[in-house]
């Protein structure tokens, strides 16, 4: 398609001389949304860390919009360029949900207290939670505090975001708050890729679907393919699995 927002080619990874990601390929266009499915333990995780940065690589190349994401000049701090959602929210416990979204801004980016407030009441009204501004994470549901976590990665306006298992710590009925929330991302326009376990919402969302298996990339396709008519064995025998 040409217009690819993010590249990854030949990228290997290990911990402790196991190989965890084996020559992954992957490219990610503008716009596009990929879900990442596969069992526990096939990398998932790692891939999206190595991505925005929180593992090191072995090998391999990443490029963000063409530059290599280890070059010096690239943002320093992780989660700037690359936003990512964690299972946990990780937020603050002592901040305020209006502090956890502004102070980023003010100590990262260095947007005045003022511009960072204004900035940060944006993307509070964006993932609907104007009236808990003032609310610590603990007084909040799963489901909020993960809405949190995507308005703070949002703050860092990063030209792509990573959720992993954005909804695997929810009870059930606070997933769909979540979901739409990332539903109305993928209105705007916002990249992203996801690793999830909720297949309908994977099939729903997604331009493409990318199985994953000890550490490879077994297969990948649009979801009408890869999740009722795959080629690969260990494809459906994972769905099968699963369903
Ligand atoms: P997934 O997210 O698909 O469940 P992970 O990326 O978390 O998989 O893990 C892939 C493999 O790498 C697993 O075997 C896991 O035990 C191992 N692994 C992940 N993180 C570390 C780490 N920090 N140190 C050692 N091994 C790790
Ligand atoms: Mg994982």
């Amino acid at each position: 398609m040409g217009n690819q927002i993010l590249t990854i080619a030949g990228l290997n990874k290990s911990f402790n001389g196991v190989k965890v990601l084996q020559e992954i390929n992957l490219d990610v266009n503008n716009r596009e949304i990929i879900s990442i499915i596969g069992p526990s333990g096939s990398g998932k995780s790692t891939l999206l860390r190595c991505i925005c940065k929180l593992e090191c690589i072995d090998s391999g190349v990443i490029l963000l919009n063409g530059r290599s994401i280890y070059q010096k000049d690239f943002a320093k701090k992780p989660g700037t360029k690359i936003g990512m959602v964690f299972q946990q929210f990780n937020l603050f416990p002592h901040y305020t949900v209006l502090e956890n979204i502004a102070r980023p801004l003010m100590t990262v980016r260095r947007i005045d207290k003022e511009s960072a407030i204004e900035t940060a009441r944006t993307l509070i009204r964006k993932v609907k939670l104007e009236n808990k501004e003032a609310s610590f994470p603990r007084q909040l549901s799963g489901g909020q505090m993960q809405r949190v976590a995507i308005a703070r990665a949002l703050a860092m306006n990063p030209d792509i975001m990573l959720f992993d298992e954005p909804t695997s710590a929810l009870d059930p009925e606070l997933s769909g708050e979540v979901f739409q929330t990332i539903i109305d991302l993928a209105r705007d326009g916002m990249t992203m890729i996801i690793v999830t376990h909720e297949m309908s919402f994977a099939e729903e969302i997604s331009n493409r679907i990318v199985f994953m298996d000890h550490g490879m990339v077994i297969e990948e396709g649009n979801p009408e393919t890869i999740f009722h008519s795959p080629e690969k064995e260990r494809t459906l025998s994972f769905l099968k699995r699963i369903r």
